[in-house]
């Protein structure tokens, strides 16, 4: 049963139930925003580097496209699944509608462990899952980006197969392209910078003053790496990092940049010598004020959330959080920057790469930084003063501000024919 509990798929259905029934949304709308408008599920064959055939399995949902094109990231990770990418397609519609993009959501992943193939074969990988679903993706459809295990050259790679199959150049068919073919300024770290323009907020509200705040981050790829680097140039001090390796931790503090070189050079954080050597699932029990899960789904349950003394938990990963140990850090006061929210940086600048695109003009970094404060700040304030005003938490008024407006459109365009 344990499995069934922490499906990712279920919990985000129960929450959106939940959600639904305070908004008290009629019973066929309900029926309509549960399920994903498209579901493909489709086979990458390669040839592999020594020249035997392996079969990879991919996928790419589209979950709700009334206010927009459906916008989502692509995952390369052993553990994908269906349920799993169903979920965070969902998710993706709430983001785009809560910071008022005009996306609707979608998410796509290939069962494979980038650690363990070649450039050649993750090449191979990404231009057949781009023709597999290629009639489903374009730049007015369904726009992909990066996530967990891909990055801009896989988005190339996707840019270029797309481009070759229609006949001229597509760079819009993606987000999260390399800047030399049309990818914007400060995509790279904007989860990240999002995620801590929300934590300045939260502490704002909160009274408190951000000196000598210390902070503890899961996962150090492209969420956590940033985060952290972002928060010590700011002054915080990081006190401990983890990834699938494991748990570094000094109380004096660590310095990121540092750990970055090391990782480049060892790929793993084990053996980096200034921090001491936890197991990874540590991080959630140790003294800081702000804790920062930025690494997968379903990491603070109900075994470990209890043991949270984090005044902030700022949600830079998707759904990292079970509903159970939601109700535990809300018993302990414990103020959650909700997914949906706290990690929607990363898709207001693959917007703003998407509208640059679009005019053929594009932004420096400090224009683009600028812009995604604003869209940051402004969304973070009216969930904060919707969840005063309705006394609920940060997370039920980010999905009901976020839902009520889908609703909405979706009422409105109607049914279709
Ligand atoms: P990434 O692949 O760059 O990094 C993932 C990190 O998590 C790695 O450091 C990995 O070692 C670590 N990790 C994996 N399993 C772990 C475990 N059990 N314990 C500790 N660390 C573990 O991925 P990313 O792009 O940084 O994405 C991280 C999360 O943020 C995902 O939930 C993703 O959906 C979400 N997200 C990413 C973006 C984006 O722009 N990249 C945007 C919004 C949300």
């Amino acid at each position: 049963m344990a499995a069934e509990k922490n499906n990712v798929w279920e919990m985000t259905l129960s929450r959106l139930d939940a959600t639904m029934d305070l908004l008290k949304i009629k019973p066929g709308m309900q029926k309509y925003l549960r399920q994903p408008r498209k579901t493909l599920e489709v086979s990458v064959p390669i040839k592999t580097d020594s020249g035997s055939i392996e079969i990879f399995k991919g996928y790419r949902v589209q979950h709700n496209t009334n206010r927009g094109p459906a916008k989502g990231g692509i995952r390369y990770h052993p553990d994908v699944n269906l349920d799993e990418i169903k979920a965070l397609a969902m998710l993706m519609t709430w983001k785009c509608s809560l910071v008022g993009l005009p996306f609707g959501g979608a998410k796509g992943g290939v069962i494979a462990d980038p650690t363990k193939l070649s450039a050649n074969e993750l090449e191979h990988i990404t231009r057949r899952y781009t023709f597999e679903i290629i009639d489903a993706i374009g730049p007015d459809k369904d726009i992909p980006a990066p996530d967990v295990g891909t990055n801009a050259q896989v988005m190339a790679w996707i840019l270029d197969t797309y481009s070759m199959d229609k006949g001229h150049s597509v760079p819009g068919v993606v987000t999260g392209k390399p800047i030399s073919l049309g990818g914007s300024q400060g995509r790279e770290d904007a989860t990240s910078r999002g995620c801590v323009y929300t934590i300045l907020s939260t502490l704002k509200v909160m009274g408190i003053d951000s000196t000598d705040l210390s902070v503890a981050v899961q996962g150090f790829g492209n969420v956590g790496g940033n985060a952290a680097k972002i928060l010590y140039d700011l002054g915080f001090k990081i006190i401990a990092i983890s990834d699938v390796s494991a748990c570094l931790y000094n109380k004096k503090g660590l310095n990121p940049f540092d750990i970055e070189d090391y990782f480049k050079k060892n790929k793993t954080l084990c053996g980096y010598s200034s921090a001491e050597e936890l197991p990874r699932e540590e991080i959630f029990g140790l003294e800081c004020d702000i804790l920062v899960p930025a690494a997968l789904e379903n990491q603070i349950t109900e075994k470990n959330a209890g043991g949270i003394k984090a005044k902030i938990v700022a949600e830079g990963a998707n759904a990292p959080t079970t509903p159970e140990a939601d109700k535990i850090l809300k018993q302990n006061s414990i103020f959650v920057i909700p997914d949906v929210l706290a990690n929607a940086g990363g898709v207001t600048v693959s917007y703003f790469e998407w509208v640059q695109g679009n005019l053929s003009y594009f932004w420096t970094k400090r224009e683009v930084n600028l812009k995604l404060r604003d869209i940051m700040e402004r969304a973070f304030y009216e969930t904060y003063k919707f969840s005063s005003e309705h006394k609920v938490d940060m997370r039920t008024a980010a999905s009901m501000l976020a839902v009520s407006r889908v609703a909405e459109a979706t009422s409105l365009r109607g049914i279709y024919p």
